[in-house]
């Protein structure tokens, strides 16, 4: 069987849920999301929705410990033994390096790929604010840039440095954006 692991990187904005979505359709892997479940949960109020509501709405970080869990739960499912494309996690070293543990732990270690969707700066301002999610205000908008830069940027150079990095130009139409990433997959 081939499994695809994908780790998809990318500031807000770069369109990487849409692209994401599309490539666990086209491969039949879990589209993994941990902005989307935290979204759902707090749309339904569980626990976990009530813990990270504040931090979501105000575009900060949702502390690791309430994610560290729900990641490892939900890699473990049944459905991502094919593979999956986790979209928003990690979003910084320390969650990059829980997530190496992790794939140790499940022995799948050396076995996936890192992508980087390359977005400016005033296109994805531009993006975030036609969007309309509960967290694409100005302000918040402004924080999630901010955290971008400090805490999540790092990452890509985590995984550039295991030669796992592959950079792709988003600041093009979604078509062509998805058949580098379909080219870049199957590579
Ligand atoms: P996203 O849908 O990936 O843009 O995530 C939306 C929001 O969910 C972020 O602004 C954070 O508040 C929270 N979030 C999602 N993923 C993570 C993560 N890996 N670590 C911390 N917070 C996260």
């Amino acid at each position: 069987m081939t499994r695809t692991r994908i780790i998809f990187l990318g500031p807000p904005g770069a369109g990487k849920g849409t692209q994401a979505q599309r490539i666990a359709e086209s491969l039949d892997i879990p589209h993994i999301s941990t902005g989307e479940i935290l979204r759902n949960a707090i749309a339904s109020q569980t626990p976990l929705g009530k813990k990270a509501q504040g931090y979501v709405d105000q575009g900060k970080l949702v502390p690791d410990e309430l994610l560290f869990d729900l990641v490892r739960d939900r890699l473990q499912q049944s459905d991502a033994n094919k593979g999956w494309i986790l979209d928003g996690f990690p979003r910084t070293v320390g969650q990059a390096s829980f997530l190496e543990n992790l794939l140790q732990e499940l022995n799948q270690t050396n076995d996936y790929c890192a992508l980087n969707l390359e977005v400016p700066d005033e296109i994805l301002i531009t993006r975030l604010l036609s969007r309309g999610r509960r967290d694409d205000n100005e302000e918040t908008i402004r924080t999630r840039l901010d955290v971008y830069r400090n805490e999540t940027a790092p990452v890509i150079d985590f995984y550039r440095s295991r030669s796992a990095l592959k950079d792709i130009n988003g600041d093009r139409p979604m078509e062509e954006v998805a058949e580098s990433l379909k080219q870049v997959v199957a590579a």
